[in-house]
């Protein structure tokens, strides 16, 4: 999911918040949703679909306010539809505050019954909507919501970064461990502030990057200024690896460089790593082209485009069923044949979660012609499920956890396949005192959920 803020008196809060979800898209197209505190209430719309679809100029010009957050949902929990979408709306006795969340927490299910005991009223299973109601609850008698919020992350496990409205202020905070992607930017003229999962969405309303919310920080917005609150600190962070090799989009500024030149480096290490004999090396757009550059540079090999995409159509990742997703990339990609033909590819992808969307890409390769198809992914094999906020939660879909790397090149219809090591994904970021990478390599950072570590899942 993406996250976006803004505290802004005097300035089109919704409309930022708009530019600010688009130049976020990329982290869910589901639904979305933008919140609006103007003063004496905080007013929601929010529907599924994306954007633009979700928004008309009338409906941004209906929503006059000096604070707002939004919200992009890929969904990982809980169902779709109105009620799914974000912002949550919590409103127990006169607090009315409005959350988004980015991540997932794994320890929601008991609260939930809890809360709904007390007589708080649910509309949705998801994990975002006992985070709201829970910061609700907590502040209904104090007002203090910056205290509700520190009672609520003492209780909440699992990923969350999440931006939240009441009235006046805006409040951002991110778990211990800082999982899913939080940043800081502050408007020119001391105009207002910013926060959002990516700094591409500080670009893009002219706001310049401060620095990134802490793990376990907690900072309120609001006529006193900014405020910050380290309320609690893990040994060692373990920012989200996945977010360089896939999610982020390129040109997002992510510990300290480039998503792009994180991407570049993986391709040229895994050249080193996995050499080819070839002719010509091509990347799966868009993900695959930084790397792809990157693998042709080291290796001395061309680098050409091979694949063309249909802009116009969302990741297919999130297609719910299988047939539907064998479809997406039909839909999405074609081959350039008269680039392919006759030629000894090197075909350079971020990730191979099920297996089946590069299948269809190298039957689609040799369609046009090409000699040779030699695989190289820039990411570990995923063998683990992700419980932090990024749809792959059953290991019985991951092609790696049931296969191994001769079984895969031969599903997939490749000459070669190989994949980037984890120490070479390591040093291809920059440097971080951690990071998770459990999809990888199956050690998670914080707790995952109940059902699954008894080893009923397992
Ligand atoms: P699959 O192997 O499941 O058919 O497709 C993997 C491809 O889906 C990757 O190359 C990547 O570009 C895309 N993708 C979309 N969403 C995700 C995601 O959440 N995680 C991963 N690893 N890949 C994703
Ligand atoms: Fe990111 Fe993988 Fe960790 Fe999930 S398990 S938070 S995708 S590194
Ligand atoms: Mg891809």
């Amino acid at each position: 999911c993406g996250v976006f803020g803004v505290w802004a008196p005097g300035l089109d809060v919704a409309r930022m918040t708009y530019f600010g979800l688009k130049a976020l898209q990329h982290r869910g197209q589901e639904s979305a949703g933008i919140a609006v505190g103007n003063g004496s209430t905080v007013l929601v719309r929010k529907d599924e679909g994306l954007v633009d679809q979700v928004f008309t100029d009338a409906d941004l010009k209906a929503m006059p306010g000096k604070v707002a957050c939004g919200h992009v949902r890929y969904g990982t929990s809980g169902g779709g539809g109105w009620e799914g979408a974000q912002p949550h709306l919590s409103t127990i006795n006169d607090t009315i505050i409005a959350l988004a969340h980015n991540g997932t927490l794994v320890n929601t299910d008991a609260m939930r019954r809890e809360l709904i005991n007390m007589g708080i009223p649910f509309r949705t299973h998801t994990d975002s909507e006992v985070a709201a109601k829970l910061i609700g609850y907590f502040t209904q008698e104090t007002h203090r919501i910056r205290e509700g919020i520190a009672s609520t992350m003492a209780m909440l496990e699992g990923a969350y970064a999440m931006a939240l409205v009441r009235e006046d202020a805006i409040y951002a905070f991110r778990d211990p461990d800082g999982i899913r992607p939080l940043v800081l930017g502050e408007l020119p003229g001391g105009k207002g502030w910013v926060v959002a999962s990516e700094t591409c969405a500080l670009d893009i309303v002219g706001a310049s990057y401060v620095r990134d919310v802490e793990p376990g920080e907690i900072i309120k917005i609001s006529d006193d200024g900014l405020e910050s609150q380290q309320e609690y600190r893990s040994a060692v962070p373990s920012p989200c690896i996945f977010e360089q090799v896939y999610f982020a989009r390129p040109d997002s500024v992510m510990g300290g460089g480039t998503v792009y030149s994180a991407r570049r480096r993986m391709g040229e290490r895994l050249a080193r790593e996995a050499p080819a004999d070839a002719d010509l090396v091509i990347g799966v757009p868009d993900s695959g082209l930084p790397p792809a550059e990157g693998f042709a540079r080291a290796s001395g090999l061309p680098f050409g485009e091979g694949l063309i995409k249909n802009r116009y159509v969302a990741r297919t990742f999130i297609q719910p069923t299988q047939e539907l997703r064998e479809m997406g990339v039909r839909l999405k990609l074609n081959a350039l044949k008269d680039v392919v033909a006759g030629k000894r590819l090197v075909l350079v992808d971020d990730s191979i979660v099920r297996g089946t969307t590069m299948a269809q890409i190298v039957r689609m390769l040799r369609d046009a012609g090409a000699a040779e198809v030699h695989v190289r992914i820039n990411s570990p094999e995923v063998r683990w499920p992700c419980f932090y906020g990024i749809d792959t939660d059953t290991q019985d879909q991951l092609i790696s956890a049931n296969k191994s790397v001769d079984e895969i090149r031969e599903f997939i219809g490749a000459d070669s396949l190989a994949f980037l090591s984890v120490e070479g994904l390591l040093a291809s970021v920059p440097p971080a005192p951690g990071h998770c990478c459990a999809c990888f390599t199956g050690d998670y950072p914080v707790a995952i959920p109940e059902v699954f570590s008894r080893g009923s899942f397992l």
